[in-house]
């Protein structure tokens, strides 16, 4: 479970909607262009109910390790 870091409160999950109909991703800065879909990560708003804090969170963190960086 995710908490708001100000109100501790729990974070729930929501959906980035954008003008775009590509979905965006978050991608290693120097990741080659084949290694694209194992060097990027779908992602998630996760907001407070209470305080309105938004954070961000990667589906595949471990895209960012050092043994996959
Ligand atoms: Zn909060």
């Amino acid at each position: 479970m995710k908490k708001c870091i100000y109100c501790n409160t729990e974070l729930i999950r929501a959906e980035l909607h954008t003008s775009s109909e590509l979905t965006p991703v978050i991608k290693k800065e120097k990741a080659f262009a084949l290694d694209f879909f194992r060097s990027s990560s779908d992602f998630a708003p996760y907001v407070c109910s209470k305080c309105g804090f938004i954070a961000f969170f990667l589906d595949i963190p471990e895209i960012f390790s050092d043994e996959n960086y």
